[in-house]
């Protein structure tokens, strides 16, 4: 270890073998043993020796017999640890500042390999997988604690009801398991039983599941240490409602204990029961991280990274075992399998952290770096071939299997209540499909603050119509094509209506420049000519007119409707028969119709004058009426800095911080990426501002809009739609900026959910 961590004697290429393994491998072979602790001593002086003439023969250093050098050499070896890509990623991970040092402390060792009745272990005061209320963990006899995480062995269970469970899961019988992987419980019952009442008195004390790591030094146990134990989402949760039952934490507390992020975990689907039974199980490891994770096998972590940046998709990384090397691909990959290693073994403890499903310790796999390959049984498993794996339950399947919602009743919905209790933000949900409104429903949205209409025009046919509005010559053409949309608007309005049964539908006018929705092949556009009746010269004339140099700030949003009114008109007959429809039907409604991109009041003015003139129109038509609201994005800077006056029109704000960040920074909402990496890193800026708000740019017009808003129209709602709004640190934001409501895309509803309460409990 020495040798590795001090002195850099490590693999030449990432293919290589640890140098210390393939001494080791060498002599073992040359001995005819196959176990390390067959060697004799006599074999070990000789392999120090190797060692020694390696190190020499590669750093061109003597390895240090001096105890102060080789102690100087640790502690700078710990602070060069400190200064690394993997440090650095390690504490973005678990949110360490960087301005934060190091120490090191020097402290006397205890051995676990000091014979059989010596014992090193890592143990856990509740299942980190889980949550269930379980004392677990790994030891080893006769080794030291590196062994145990490093994977080489396989570690035994602590508990006896841990072995017999792995024992299960391992098909390995109850004598097998007797003999050769007894617990330390059966073992040492003294031991285990002081074990056993001392990560209870620390968990007891710290009121939070214990991670703990300790030593058995020739029968006596020694605590190296302890700390709070990193969990999966799900375990997140249980053990925050579990801790609550048993009353050793406060609901306060539970509600914080569960960082909203993690709940991504528990909303993503498991795999389909009935896809399931046809699926073919290869092998089967340890279910070391729960969930389900499908995609295709790479071997190296540079490669999961490259698959995720070039072709965004998430591949299964396939190790012998993991090293803190691998963590950015791991982070990059859908899922982790690992032939090694434990329950506690890094690919196991990181994979959690992250929320990955993992699969470790599946020994049945022969992993080929050099060829790329896996064989498993009479299976061989190339680069890019699928696989699935079940972290729930160790399973590896080939090829992809089907996956299911999944199940959000139980601790879940508790916290979801807590959340609400103590949260002062609605949340809603950017929805444009009765399918996405009912999962966000499910989810526990409180409306919907964004219906992005556009979406609705690229189902099915519809998009033709869409064509032959955007195409048509005059005002008289435009009309005929709208007439045909209004029936299919209106279809999709009424959906979300009844989902949403009474609950704020915020429906907003067409906001793309038209361009985007002209055919721009060959093909297309000979057949909308044949469609529309019209020469094909002329479709390719009118799709070359509606180009523009910068479409995002060119004929889009409320100018669209300001220079087409008829478009307006449509979608507001639209909004008001299906709301008038459905109401009838029994079900209640809450409309509200949003203006895009306004940046001058009067833009405001003439769209409410459009709209409120059809509604009126359609209420004489109907005989009937319902309340409905008007209001307008705020996405424009200049709509923010001039809120008070567009306040006189607008009855609700609802701050589109995508295009808001764009123009407020002047960074293109879809080219951030060809600069945005060099800005990170040289510090220039700290997140990425259209994924994490940025407060002091941003976030000041959003506070100026709200107080200028507000001193026009008192109690004037104001709400957020932009991505920002299921992200915590802009959640946060949003609460402290006075908001009424967050609203995001249906699966980051719950996390908005808990962040909201998180910002309320954390002002109180
Ligand atoms: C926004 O700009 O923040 C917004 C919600 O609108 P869109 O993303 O549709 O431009
Ligand atoms: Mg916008």
């Amino acid at each position: 270890m020495y040798g590795d961590v001090v002195m850099g004697l490590k693999p030449a290429s990432k293919e290589e073998e640890d140098p210390f393994e393939v001494l080791i491998d060498e002599l073992k072979h040359k001995r005819g043993v196959s176990n390390d602790t067959d060697l004799t001593t006599d074999d070990l002086k000789e392999l120090v020796a190797s060692f020694k003439a390696a190190i020499k023969a590669q750093t061109g250093e003597e390895f240090p017999v001096n105890p102060w050098d080789q102690l100087w050499g640790a502690v700078g070896a710990v602070f060069g640890s400190w200064m690394n890509d993997r440090a650095i990623l390690y504490r973005k991970l678990n949110n360490i500042p960087a301005e934060w040092g190091t120490a090191v402390t020097v402290q006397a060792m205890v051995f676990g390999n000091m014979g059989t009745n010596s014992a090193t272990g890592v143990a856990f005061s509740r299942d980190a997988a889980t949550g269930e209320n379980l004392f677990n963990g790994e030891y080893l006899i006769n080794a030291q604690g590196e062994d145990v995480v490093a994977g080489i062995r396989t570690p035994q269970q602590i508990t006896l009801e841990g072995s017999r469970r792995w024992a299960a899961a391992q098909n390995v019988s109850e004598a097998d398991r007797a003999s050769k992987f007894a617990s330390l419980e059966e073992v040492m019952p003294t031991v285990y039983k002081e074990l056993f009442d001392i990560q209870h008195h620390l968990e007891t004390y710290f009121k939070d599941m214990q991670d703990i790591e300790f030593t058995i030094q020739d029968g006596k146990l020694w605590m190296l240490q302890c700390r709070n134990g990193k969990r999966t989402g799900a375990a997140m949760v249980k053990i925050a409602m579990d801790m609550l039952a048993e009353g050793l934490i406060d609901e306060k507390t539970a509600v914080l204990r569960v960082e909203p992020e993690k709940l991504d975990e528990l909303l993503h689907p498991v795999f389909d029961k009935a896809a399931m039974k046809s699926a073919q199980v290869v092998t089967k490891g340890l279910p070391a991280s729960p969930g389900a994770a499908t995609g295709p096998v790479v071997f190296f972590a540079e490669d999961a990274e490259k698959l995720l940046n070039e072709k965004g998709q998430r591949a299964i990384l396939v190790r012998i075992e993991t090293s803190p090397e691998d963590l950015k691909g791991m982070l990059d990959a859908a899922g982790i399998l690992t032939a090694r290693g434990g329950m506690t073994s890094h690919a196991a403890v990181v994979a959690r952290g992250m929320g990955k499903c993992c699969v470790s310790g599946a020994g049945d796999l022969q992993i080929d770096y050099k060829a790329r390959k896996i064989t498993v049984g009479s299976h061989t498993i190339k680069e890019g071939d699928w696989i699935s794996l079940n972290g729930s339950t160790g399973e590896v399947y080939l090829g992809q299997v089907a996956t299911q919602a999944a199940d959000l009743s139980g601790d879940f919905g508790k916290l979801m209540d807590l959340a609400k209790k103590y949260s002062v933000l609605k949340v809603r949900a950017n929805a444009d499909s009765p399918k996405d409104a009912r999962q966000a429903f499910e989810f526990g949205a409180e409306g919907i603050g964004l219906c992005r209409t556009e979406h609705m025009f690229f189902e099915g046919d519809r998009i033709k119509s869409v064509r032959e509005m955007i195409l048509a010559d005059d005002e008289a053409g435009r009309r005929v094509a709208l007439a045909k949309l209004l029936p299919i608007q209106r279809g999709d309005f009424e959906g979300l209506f009844r989902v949403m049964n009474g609950h704020p539908v915020t429906v907003r006018l067409l906001d793309p420049p038209l361009h985007e929705f002209v055919p721009h092949s060959e093909k297309e556009q000979r057949e909308m000519a044949q469609e529309m009746n019209i020469p094909f010269e002329k479709v390719v004339a009118r799709v070359e007119s509606l180009a523009e140099f910068n479409p995002m700030l060119g004929h889009r949003g409320c100018r669209l409707g300001n220079t087409y009114p008829e478009i307006t008109e449509m979608q507001t007959r639209a909004i008001i028969e299906a709301a008038l429809d459905v109401r009838k039907s029994g079900v209640p409604v809450h409309v509200e119709i949003m203006v895009p991109l306004v940046g001058n009041h009067k833009e405001l003015r003439y769209q409410k004058a459009i709209i409120d003139e059809t509604a009126a129109m359609v209420f004489t038509e109907r005989n009937d009426k319902i309340d409905y609201l008007v209001g307008t994005m705020i996405e424009v800077p200049r709509a923010a800095v001039t809120a008070n006056q567009i306040a006189e029109v607008a009855e609700f704000f609802s701050f589109g911080t995508n295009d808001l960040t764009q123009m407020t920074l002047g960074f293109s909402r879809d080219d951030i990426g060809k600069f945005l990496p060099v800005y990170l890193e040289k510090g220039i800026i700290k997140a990425d501002p259209f994924q994490i708000l940025d407060r002091n740019g941003v976030g000041q017009l959003i506070r100026e809009a709200v107080f200028k808003g507000r001193g026009t129209r008192e109690n004037l709602k104001c709400g957020i739609c932009g991505e920002h709004g299921g992200e915590p640190s802009s959640v946060e934001f949003c609460h402290f900026a006075g908001l009424n409501y967050v609203s995001c895309s249906p699966f980051r509803v719950p996390i908005a959910r808990l962040s909201a309460a998180h910002a309320a409990l954390k002002e109180a």
